[in-house]
């Protein structure tokens, strides 16, 4: 369909939109709807993008095409049927001909018009945008849909042009179409587009030899109706279901699993990797556990599975080794779905080359030459992949305010705000750019939000009177390190991938895309908008108005905790009653990850201040002993938790620090109010430095250490010690402390609510241990203390979202104040509870750490013992 490459009237338009793939297409009609005038630059001769450039046999989506397809259009989901489960090109192809005819888009296209450059003019706040007919395009909102994997990579094998036969490039395939009947034929590359191609063209041609440098994973495909029951789905409410789909991990609504793959036994486990195999769906590979993604020894078992399966096809068992892919995680790069492709191998016309081994050296005039052999061939396929998600950005010499071009300023890797936007470039946007989800999702479902988020923003800009958004610099480099920290909790980083660049040489390596989802994403960038553009600096006649911020401060474990959390939607805990608050807590840290192996628990009684018996829980570390000791208070509010409650945390800290930790259960109010707790703290320092040998350990100076209102106990054990005269405490690990009853101060109102510990709970707490009036006693509130000088030494660790955060920095003020050595570790984007999750939480390592590198010098322990 190219009949129509009417250039559109207008040179002076408010929006420009370069690419009319299904991007450029949605945009055009958004800017329609808004009354806003638009034009499309398309360097093809039709619309389609992807899906009119890549023509190879075998071309088709990896995503169902009832999910990969636009939800705008409510008549359309009921004018097309989709005549597979996933749609072949002509078919997706046709699929955007029709809506370019149904809503007339063409009419506000120009096709075969490259665009080669674009400048910002910050006096008339508009872009022009030049192309390479020569027309220019002046717009005040610059729209690059130029598509993710649109960028075909230059070949960077030696010889390529000395090749004298037929050279063909999945990514730019003739139009009417190849015929390879009776040739030898060569496929460079086994990526996705290799792998769909590779059975048909095995079909035609008289011999076919794969080049390859890194196996893929490869699931089949089981392509063909689309079945009733997923029809059915999605035929009962189609809004709701596209409404799912925006809100879901990967853009399709599926179900989120809630095991990890090592939780199972292996018949289970390998049950449900059958039915993923079954099923022929790329977001059930990694999908089929929660921890395919992250965890190295979960991705093996599924790794393991797709070997087999490779094994059990493929009949040359060296090929089949060849085809196991096995210096990358399943999913760190993208999986493919295949129609008979391992199976084509055992085609006797079919040879598979292992380029690690024997490298290609060059092209030849008659075929290629490598290390070990020459083939000749009459026809050459580069399945090579694309300079993705930054090539066709940077592909235009585009050029933002003070002449600085976007080339430069990405020279070490891309920076955006939400893969929208970029500092220096106002009023130009991205779709599915970098640092957004894109190409980790159905991209239907990214390209929509993201065009539905640029249209509103023009029209919030044009019903303001504003001229320009620029996002802040701040904004841009908090969400790079927001969406780094993203995919550094995974294993996708790890592999030689597009998503990192590694394809291109020369191109920075860094994650490209967001890692953190499709609706996590959307909620975010709606969040954006609703704080009044948070993090975006808007002009207007009036004058500039910076909304300066960073939107997700939360490290991203934490902030899957609390989602997770906030999901389940529990009842405070103040309101469970003592009990079933208590109940609760055990429950809850029964399913926390166990913590390290320690070299011996015992389990046994002290006696507290009053006489009374104590519970305590000796970790011993597995190196010879002896070891000096630490004691170690829980949290809990003083009313919570046991000797074991913080298990986790202490092994961790035995282990670390190569001492003996003994965590005490001090006694609990409300059956023991204040004092209790304080006194018992002293009485089990004093008992466990009169028993330090009977127990294992070196007599000698102690540390301490505690968490929460364990940490008020260790602080205040601590300054009785001082006053008591012993016993000698040689340092102090303090872990987000109570320290002060007057609860006053600015975290305690920022924090209040939304970090796990609420306020609400905290004042129950107070409630329950301490009255009011004696709330100031130092041995309530340490910070209160008069005298803070002679201290053991301290490491205060706070966290930016704790309620109790600024006591528990007024606290390391106060004791550096009086001229005890204190080390203040405040962590940014951690909460509360978070530091002691060892294991689950991965972001606060550093944290714990610190805490035992802390009591290991206190103790003078030999840490590398
Ligand atoms: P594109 O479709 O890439 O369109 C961009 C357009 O911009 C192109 O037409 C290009 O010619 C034009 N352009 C670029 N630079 C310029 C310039 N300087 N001047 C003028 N025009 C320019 N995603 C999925 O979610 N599911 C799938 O199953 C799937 N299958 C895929 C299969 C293949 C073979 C490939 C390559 C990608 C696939 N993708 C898939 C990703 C796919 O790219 C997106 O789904 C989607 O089609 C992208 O649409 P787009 O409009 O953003 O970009
Ligand atoms: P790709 O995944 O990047 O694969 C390129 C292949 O070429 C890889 O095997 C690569 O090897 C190899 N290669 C690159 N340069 C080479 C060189 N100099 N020498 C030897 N081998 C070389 O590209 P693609 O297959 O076109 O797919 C790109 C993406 O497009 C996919 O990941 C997917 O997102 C999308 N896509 C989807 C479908 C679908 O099923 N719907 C189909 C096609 C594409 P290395 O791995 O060693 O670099």
């Amino acid at each position: 369909m190219t009949e129509s490459s009417t250039a559109a009237a207008s040179t002076d338009v408010d929006i420009v939109i370069v690419g009319a793939g299904f991007a450029g297409m949605y945009q055009l009609v958004r800017a329609r709807r808004a009354g806003m005038s638009a034009v499309v630059l398309e360097a093809a001769d039709d619309v389609g993008g992807t899906w009119y450039w890549n023509r190879y046999p075998g071309a088709r989506c990896d995503i169902l095409s009832v999910d990969y397809s636009y939800s705008w259009d409510p008549e359309l989901q009921q004018e097309w049927q989709w005549s597979e489960r996933y749609a072949a090109q002509p078919e997706i192809l046709r699929y955007a001909q029709f809506v370019a005819d149904k809503h007339d888009l063409r009419r506000d296209m120009r096709f075969n018009t490259r665009v080669e450059s674009a400048a910002w003019d910050d006096t008339t706040h508009r872009w022009t945008v030049h192309t390479d007919n020569g027309d220019d395009v002046s717009a005040q909102h610059y729209v690059m849909a130029t598509g993710c994997l649109s960028m075909p990579k230059v070949p960077d094998i030696e010889g390529t042009d000395q090749f004298t036969g037929d050279v063909y490039f999945t990514s730019t395939w003739p139009h009417d179409g190849v015929d390879f009947t009776a040739k030898r034929v060569a496929v460079i590359g086994t990526g996705s587009s290799a792998v769909q191609s590779i059975p048909l063209i095995a079909a035609e041609a008289e011999q076919l030899t794969v080049f390859q440098r890194t196996p893929n994973f490869s699931i089949p495909a089981r392509n063909g109706p689309i079945s009733d029951e997923r029809m059915a789905d999605f035929r009962a409410d189609r809004a709701a279901y596209r409404e799912e789909a925006r809100h879901s991990a990967a853009g399709v609504p599926r179900e989120t699993p809630m095991e990890g793959a090592l939780m199972v036994s292996d018949d289970e486990r390998r049950a449900r990797y059958e039915a993923m195999w079954e099923a022929g769906e790329l977001l059930g590979v990694t999908g089929t556990f929660n921890d395919t993604l992250a965890n190295a020894d979960s991705n093996d078992t599924l790794r393991q599975f797709i070997h087999d399966k490779i094994r059990s096809t493929v009949d040359d068992p060296d090929v089949a080794e060849l085809l196991c892919p096995t210096n990358h995680y399943v999913g760190t790069k993208r999986a493919c779905l295949d129609t008979n492709y391992y199976e084509t191998y055992n085609l006797p016309h079919v040879r598979l080359v292992d380029i690690r081994s024997n490298p290609i050296t060059t092209i030849t005039e008659t075929g290629i030459d490598t290390a070990d052999e020459s083939f000749e061939f009459d026809a050459i396929v580069f399945a090579t992949g694309f300079d993705a998600m930054t090539g066709a950005i940077v592909g235009v010499d585009i050029t933002g305010r003070d002449g600085m071009t976007l080339k430069q300023k990405w020279a070490d890797g891309p920076v955006t705000y939400l893969g929208l936007m970029t500092s220096g470039f106002p009023n130009l946007y991205m779709i599915t750019g970098p640092g957004s989800p894109s190409v980790l999702s159905n991209m239907m479902v990214s390209i929509e939000q993201h065009v539905d988020w640029i249209a509103d923003t023009a029209e919030h800009l044009r019903a303001n009177h504003l001229n320009t958004i620029e996002p802040t610099r701040l904004a841009e480099t908090r969400w790079v390190q927001h969406s780094n920290e993203f995919a550094d909790l995974t294993l996708m980083p790890t592999a030689n991938s597009w998503y990192m660049g590694v394809n291109v040489p020369g191109k920075p390596q860094v994650f490209l895309p967001y890692p953190g989802g499709v609706g996590r994403y959307r909620a975010t960038c709606d969040e954006v908008v609703e704080r009044g553009y948070l993090g975006f600096a808007l002009e207007g006649p009036a004058g500039r108005t910076v909304n300066d911020g960073i939107i997700r401060e939360l490290k991203p474990d934490v902030q899957v905790m609390l989602e997770t959390m906030a999901e389940m939607e529990l009842p405070p805990l103040e309101t469970m009653g003592v009990e079933g608050a208590r109940a609760f807590m055990e429950a809850a840290g029964a399913g926390m990850p166990p913590g390290p192996e320690v070299g011996e628990i015992v389990d046994s009684t002290l006696p507290g201040a009053d006489g009374s018996t104590l519970e305590y829980r000796l970790y011993r570390p597995a190196t010879d002993g002896p070891h000096p000791i630490t004691v170690y208070f829980h949290g809990g509010g003083w009313v919570l938790g046991s000797a074991t409650s913080d298990d986790a945390l202490c092994r961790y800290l035995c282990v670390n620090s190569n001492s003996v930790v003994v965590s005490v259960d001090y006694r609990h109010a409300p059956e023991a109010r204040f004092p209790a707790a304080a006194d018992d703290g002293l009485a089990a320092a004093t008992w466990v430095a009169d028993h330090a040998t009977e127990l294992g350990g070196t007599a000698g100076p102690l540390a301490i250490a505690g968490w929460s209102a364990g940490a008020n106990v260790a602080a205040v054990t601590a300054q009785q010690a001082k006053i008591a005269g012993g016993p000698t405490i040689s340092g102090q690990v303090l872990l987000c402390p109570v320290t002060d009853g007057t609860t006053d101060r600015p975290s305690h109102t920022e924090n209040a609510d939304g970090y796990g510990l609420t306020m609400a709970v905290m004042n129950w707490f107070w409630d329950h241990y301490c009255d009011p009036e004696t709330r100031s006693d130092p041995k309530a509130s340490p910070l209160l203390a008069a005298d803070l000088s002679g201290l053991p030494p301290a490491l205060v660790v706070t966290c930016q979202f704790d309620p109790l955060r600024d006591e528990g920095d007024a606290y390391a003020d106060a004791l550096a104040a009086a001229g005890v050595p204190v080390q203040h570790l405040q962590c940014e984007g951690q909460t509360h509870t978070a530091i002691p999750a060892v294991d689950a939480m991965v972001t606060s390592e550093y944290a714990r750490q610190a805490m035992a590198d802390a009591l290991g010098s206190f103790l003078g322990a030999s840490v590398s013992a």
